[in-house]
């Protein structure tokens, strides 16, 4: 019951409980197709954790010394950027660089042709934000083309994971992230980037990123 034989004659070894659920609903594939990556049980040395210890101090010493006088040029081991002389942007892509087009750095609401926030309020930004971190108030709007517009818009820039959903959700463009990643705060609502700051962001950045 518990070992099977190719046609060789060779043994198996015994299903695990992955391989039986997978016998039993799908015969599309074969149990030697599977791979069981259960972790071997550790021994006396592994409960110790020392060999680890000294395994992760080594890998620290290796890049340390590789880089000893070398002025963190010794790219095989580390990469050094001296910012802010040296800057991710002035680097090659293949060599740790930043690719500034598809980039995802802070945020920015983006204006339309007659410099008015371009947001309808629509919440789908919100909506689709996974980190909830985008908090719209709207409001009526004063304008005649569109139905609502924020009263207030704030993103958390501390809560953010940079995935760009919000960018991908919103249908008429007015938010997106920009290549800038130099963002400080010394206090945890100055990242609190409310529509003003939001806006400025657009005002800083359409030169470098236009919509
Ligand atoms: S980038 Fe992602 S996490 Fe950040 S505000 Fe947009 S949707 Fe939310
Ligand atoms: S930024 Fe875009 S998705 Fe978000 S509320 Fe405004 S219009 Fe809607």
């Amino acid at each position: 019951m518990f070992f099977s034989t190719h046609d060789s004659g060779e043994a198996l070894a015994a299903p695990t409980e992955a391989q039986s659920l997978y016998n039993q609903h799908s015969m599309s594939v074969k149990p030697e197709q599977i791979v069981d990556v259960t972790p071997p049980p550790m021994s006396r040395a592994d409960r110790l954790f020392l060999p680890a210890v000294f395994k992760g101090l080594g890998t620290t010493l290796r890049h340390c010394l590789g880089n000893l006088g070398r002025d963190g040029k010794n790219t095989k081991n580390i990469h050094v950027v001296q910012y802010p002389e040296e800057r991710r942007e002035h680097r090659d892509v293949l060599d740790g660089g930043q690719y500034v087009p598809t980039f995802r750095g802070v945020h920015r609401l983006n204006r339309d042709e007659d410099g008015r926030v371009r947001c309808v309020a629509c919440f789908m930004c919100a909506t689709a934000c996974p980190a909830d971190c985008i908090h719209i108030v709207g409001e009526e709007s004063p304008w005649e083309d569109r139905e609502k517009y924020p009263k207030q818009f704030d993103i958390d820039e501390l809560r953010c994971i940079f995935c760009g959903m919000c960018e991908e959700a919103c249908p008429v463009d007015a938010i997106e992230l920009t290549p800038r990643y130099e963002i400080v705060g010394l206090t945890r609502n100055e990242m609190i980037f409310d529509k003003a700051k939001l806006l400025e962001v657009y005002d800083q950045t359409c030169e470098e990123k236009p919509m």
